[in-house]
């Protein structure tokens, strides 16, 4: 398809593309206006695009579940309020010459807000130095945690922000945050209120799951019950009260928590009626994802090492498999999750950065698009499912994820003819514009 770029006639104010008449539109300046495709040289870049009163997107291409239809997609209020044919009426229309409109994407799984970086382990590592070598020059997590934990609110939110940008930038609308490299009290809730922070600054809508349950802290090193029940427990009960916690979250791995240790952290969750999710199976097999199920959990995430009985437990529960395959790429894993089994058993299954500062540094839902199909297999068409419907699913959320009448107007607008194509390029990003919640921005 050739690139088309809307500008406004000589002489007309309007936005480009809009015919009734009314004038342009306000930018608000509370919009941030974002990336676009970009412009060839000399021309001039594309207005911004804004959507404030009852607005017929037509001649698009929807994106819809079961296939690509073209037609016209009316935003009204915010929400939803038609597909297919334009209603009649009085509205604005907006022509999107057959661009391609989905659901807006959703990175389900992150860890966007943490201290540092881990650039300096990853340049040793290449370099031939052991894990033990890194871990005594204070890399691994426990560097992370000393830098989190030395991060006030505010510079935890502005080294956030990049990453949330760069994941605004390819039409991301939700992002789920999570906490978990304080292991302490006052770091633990700090990094919740710095993700609460976000949504106040970006217009996009932030999720956060406790992860309290992430590693054991240096100070109680060998005494993984004693964490739990002296901070984790306690932090968890201190956060929420705070209504700082949309979910709780664990990791359950050799190396962390064991699924004893971390149904304590689910029955505490139950007790404060809180969702559950998991890090499980990611580098061994431990009974994470039974015990996810078991929970009615929201998702189990990374599972490479799940089995066929644990993708029937999943799908009985009604659990989404969170599918993360930048942490698979950056750790050079061989195990894929077993998508055949989940696809056998209707497991719902999704795709996510989890943009971390140690196994996946990341900031690009379209590459895990990408990563998802060349090195898990997945169909373009199921990884454009796992960062829409089935990451909403994920987080507990039943009003985006789909182009549908009366959900949420979360919507991306690409530069390309088929969802196919958002999934086959490798760092490249074709998105035209973006809209949340019914307000749209195009840079
Ligand atoms: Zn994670």
């Amino acid at each position: 398809m050739q690139r088309h770029i809307l500008r406004p006639a000589v002489g007309q104010k309007g936005v480009a593309g809009v015919k009734d008449g009314h004038g342009a539109p306000p930018i608000d300046p509370g919009i941030m206006c974002i990336h676009n495709s970009g412009t060839t040289e000399g021309e001039q870049a594309p207005m911004p695009l804004t959507i404030d009163r009852p607005t017929i997107l037509e001649n698009a291409r929807l994106a819809l579940p079961d296939g690509v239809r073209s037609g016209a997609l009316a935003v009204q209020d915010g929400h939803i309020a038609a597909i297919g044919t334009p209603p009649a009426g009085d509205w604005t229309r907006i022509d999107l010459q057959g661009r391609l409109i989905t659901p807006a994407l959703i990175d389900c799984h992150t860890h966007i807000i943490h201290g540092g970086h881990r650039a300096q382990e990853f340049a040793m590592r290449l370099e031939g130095a052991s894990y033990a070598e890194i871990a005594r020059a204070g890399g691994g997590i426990v560097s992370t945690v000393s830098a989190t934990r030395g991060a006030s609110v505010d510079d935890l939110v502005a080294q956030a922000l990049p990453r949330l940008d760069a994941l605004i930038a390819e039409g991301v609308t939700t992002v789920e945050v999570k906490s978990g490299y304080g292991l302490d009290m006052e770091t633990e809730i700090r990094m919740l209120r710095a993700a609460r922070r976000l949504e106040t600054l970006r217009p996009v809508r932030i999720r956060t799951s406790f992860l309290g349950a992430h590693a054991v802290p240096a100070e109680y090193s060998g005494r993984a019950d004693d964490y739990l029940h002296e901070i984790c427990l306690p932090a968890l009960r201190a956060a929420h009260a705070e209504g700082l916690v949309d979910a709780v979250d664990g990791f359950c791995e050799g190396i962390a928590f064991d699924p004893a240790q971390i149904a304590r952290v689910f029955d505490a969750a139950r007790a404060l009626e809180l969702p559950v999710k998991l890090h499980a199976e990611q580098l061994t097999h431990t009974g994470g994802t039974a015990l996810a199920a078991s929970y009615g959990a929201l998702s189990a995430d990374h599972v490479e090492y799940a089995t066929d009985a644990d993708a029937q437990a999943l799908s009985a529960a009604g659990t989404v498999a969170v599918l993360l395959p930048g942490a698979f790429y950056t750790l050079r894993e061989r195990q894929a999750p077993p998508v055949a089994a989940f696809r056998a058993h209707g497991v719902a299954m999704a795709l996510a950065t989890d943009c971390n500062p140690g196994s996946s540094p990341m900031t690009s839902v379209l590459l895990a698009m990408n990563m998802g199909c060349t090195l898990f297999g997945l169909t373009p068409d199921e990884a454009l499912a796992g960062v829409t419907r089935n990451a909403a699913r994920a987080l507990g959320l039943s009003d985006c994820g789909t182009l549908a009448p009366g959900l949420r107007a979360d919507l991306a607008i690409w530069d390309v003819e088929s969802p196919a194509e958002l999934a086959y390029r490798i760092g490249f990003n074709p998105l035209y514009a973006r809209v949340f919640g019914g307000a749209a921005t195009q840079g």
